[in-house]
Formats: C-alpha cells, structure tokens, sequence
C-alpha cells in the first residue's frame, strides 16, 4: 500500500479509535504546534555545530597531533571531569567501548552475570558479552523509566546469596559482578535505592549515563553517583564528538588503570614497546577531542533549549486525553535528550498509528528499543519478571529532540 493511501485510511480510522475521541491526527497537530512549521523533514535528534568546533578542529590538524596523545584531549577529560562533578574522565572512543571498558575495570569476567534493565539501547548488553559475562535484565518503574529499586530489593533477597567471592545467583550458580542502571532518555534512576542496594549486596554499580549529561538526581550530575559511569557521545547524543565516549570516576587508581587498558596497556616508555597485559585501542583520537570542548562549551545553553523545548511539549499535550509527556521525579532534573510521549494504556495499534502519520508527514518519531530479552541473543538471560517493561514498550513513541528546536522556540518567545 502506497504511503498516501495509508495514511488516509488512518486518518479516516481514526475515528474508532480505541482512545475514545483522541486520534493519531492530534498528536500531528500538537507537534506542529510545538515544531517549525516551515521546516519539511524534523530529525529525532540531530548534532548543533554552533560554537568553536571549526577554530579547535583547525588548530588541532595545524598542530599535527590528530590522534589519540594530544592538548584536546587532556582538555576534554578536565571540562568533562568539572561539568559532571568527579575527580576524573578518561575518554574513549565511543560510549560502548566505554561501558565495555567500565565493567572490566569493575572486574566483570567470563561466567559473571551483570544486573541492567531490560529497557536499554543494546550497547549495554552487549558490553557484558564482550566480558563473556550473561545480562540479567531488570524491570523498570513508571515512575523513572529505569530500574525500579523496590523491586530490584525483593528479588534479590530471593534469588541473590552472598559467597565467598562476593555475591551468587543461588537459580544459576553465577556471581553477580556488577548493577548498571540507565538513566533513561536522561531521566535519572532512583540512584538512592539503588546505592543502598548496591552497598547491600556489595555489588559495584556503573551508570550508563550515555543520555544524561547535564542531567542532575537531587542537584548532583548523573554519572557522578556509581562507583564508574560511561558516556557517549555519537551524533545523536546530547554533544557529539562524532563518536566518542567517557569513563567518569573518582577513584584515582581506576583512572589510570582506564587510561592504561584504553591505550593498549602500554608501559609509557622513550622509545620501548613493552605492554604488560592485554589492552585494548580504545582513546579518542585528539580531533574528535576538539569537537568535544567546543561541544562542552555550549552544553549549558544545549541543556536549556532542551528543557524549553519539553516544556512546551508538555504545554502542547496536556489537553490531549490518554497520553502526556513523560516528565521524571521531582527529585531529578532531566536533560530531555528525547522527549517521550506516554500513552496511558499500553496500545500497540494505536503507537503504530502515530508513528505512521507523524513520520509521513516529516515528524522523525520512533519507538523505543525493543526490549532486550525480546532480543534473539539475549532471549535466554536470567530475568526477573518484566511486566512494566512489557507495557512500557507499547506505550511510548520518542519525538524530535534536537536542541535546536528548543533554541529557535526560546530566541522567538524571548
Ligand atoms: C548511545 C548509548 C550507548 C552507546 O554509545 P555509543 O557511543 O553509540 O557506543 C550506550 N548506552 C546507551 C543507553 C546509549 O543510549
């Protein structure tokens, strides 16, 4: 069926939708409220290149020191480090390689089980297989969309032991090496609950802060709660190096064991190769490094455009019965990196509606990712029961997000 001619029957449809009166045809019209409306195609998230990237990209290739040694780079880590609140930040080369990177500085090794919601991008798993650890996939809370930690605490006073080496799955035999909330589309998890379970059970905890920078959970930055946390910074992210990724610590000796495994393992010598285990070539290169500070430098400005642009969002669909905008606990601030629009009822005919009608007419939104033990590879995992991911899955519709949005919005109403 031609794209036209489904979006009529749509339209004409809508008229018996499940949502009493609310049609796929509203959420099209608050989005044009809220969005351009001159613009033909709106992106669900895309890079804005307004600061010095140029003058420090430039400098850096006038300077021949273009990969992974370099000012920029040193540079990034310390504006980094100050902008999330933590002693150190090692960058890498993306977000994964990071996490990846994380768990093996947490210790995570081959027959381990790492604890992570299942309601994640699939960077996160996989980042525990290249371990040849198995995830264990948690279920989330409405209220956070992240793990939810009262349920996380009973489910492990059943299924979790504490053994000579730490602490056992007593279903599978295997040690649970590390706890890995993500702060969902940059709504902070409930990190309270989650580090006086991570301090019961003596668990080290990693965040996956990959879409919270500039977010903050009782006024401290997301990624300066665990014992490790992981960044990106891939062109849909809330800066972009391109590609790029951080490791964020306070513990000095994790640092320097980061910087080493990212650099090869590397004994720094003169003029020797001597590497004393096997590394990993995981720095980000110094050009991308420079993209990175300039990035950093607008991030306060990118953060507020964005808060504007969920606002006005949230203004634009409060009147519209059976969804609303997905706004965090009071205790968080979120960066919105994507806005979610929430449907009240779990509706998988009616998500697949809006989706169809706002992308034929140039709106980028889209679903969010496909649960991970929905996933064939990760089909098998060890999991408590999913119920509210489940629902979550079917209930939410990702709408565009790019910062500039937000910036236009703020610069016409001011
Ligand atoms: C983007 C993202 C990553 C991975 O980052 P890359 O830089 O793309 O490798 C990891 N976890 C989550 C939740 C992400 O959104």
């Amino acid at each position: 069926m031609a794209r036209s001619e489904l979006k009529s029957r749509v339209l004409q449809e809508n008229k018996s939708t499940k949502m009493g009166s609310v049609s796929a045809n509203d959420v099209l019209v608050a989005l044009r409220q809220v969005l351009p409306a001159e613009q033909e195609f709106i992106a669900l998230h895309e890079p804005l290149i307004a600061g010095r990237e140029w003058d420090y990209i430039k400098d850096c290739l006038d300077s021949g020191w273009v990969s992974s040694v370099g000012r920029y780079v040193d540079r990034f880590e310390d504006m980094l480090a100050g902008t999330c609140g933590v002693k150190h930040a090692v960058a890498t080369m993306n977000g994964t390689a990071a996490l990846h990177l994380a768990l093996v500085l947490a210790g995570v090794k081959a027959g381990d089980e790492v604890l992570m919601p299942s309601l994640t991008f699939i960077a996160t798993a996989n980042a525990a297989t290249y371990c040849g650890a198995v995830p264990h996939f948690l279920d989330c809370d409405e209220r956070s969309l992240c793990i939810d930690p009262a349920k996380l605490a009973a489910y492990l006073e059943e299924i979790a032991e504490t053994s000579g080496d730490g602490v056992c799955n007593i279903k599978t035999g295997r040690r649970l090496a590390a706890l890995v909330p993500m702060h969902t589309f940059g709504h902070p998890a409930d990190m309270d609950a989650l580090i006086e379970i991570a301090e019961r059970w003596n668990i080290v905890l990693i965040e996956d802060a990959a879409e919270s920078l500039g977010s903050t959970y009782k006024g401290k930055p997301a990624g300066s709660l665990g014992d490790l946390a992981a960044l990106s910074f891939n062109g849909n992210k809330i800066i972009t190096t391109g590609g790029g990724g951080a490791i964020l610590t306070n513990d000095t000796a994790m640092a320097d064991k980061a910087k080493h495994l990212s650099t090869t393992a590397k004994i720094p010598h003169k003029w020797s190769f001597d590497h004393d285990q096997v590394g990993y070539n995981y720095r980000l290169p110094n050009i991308n490094a420079a993209m990175g500070c300039a990035q950093l430098e607008q991030l306060p400005g990118f953060v507020a455009a964005k808060r504007s642009l969920a606002r006005r969002y949230q203004e634009q669909f409060t009147d519209i019965a059976g969804m609303r905008i997905f706004a965090g606990p009071e205790e968080t601030e979120s960066n919105y990196w994507l806005n979610t629009l929430l449907l009240e009822q779990p509706d998988r005919w009616f998500q697949d509606e809006i989706l169809e009608v706002t992308n034929s007419s140039g709106f980028m939104t889209r679903l969010i990712w496909k649960p991970m033990h929905r996933l064939p590879m990760y089909s098998d995992c060890p999991r408590m029961d999913l119920d509210t991911t489940e629902e979550l899955a079917d209930r939410i519709i990702c709408l565009p997000s790019s910062a500039v949005l937000g910036a236009e919005l703020s610069q016409a109403g001011s």
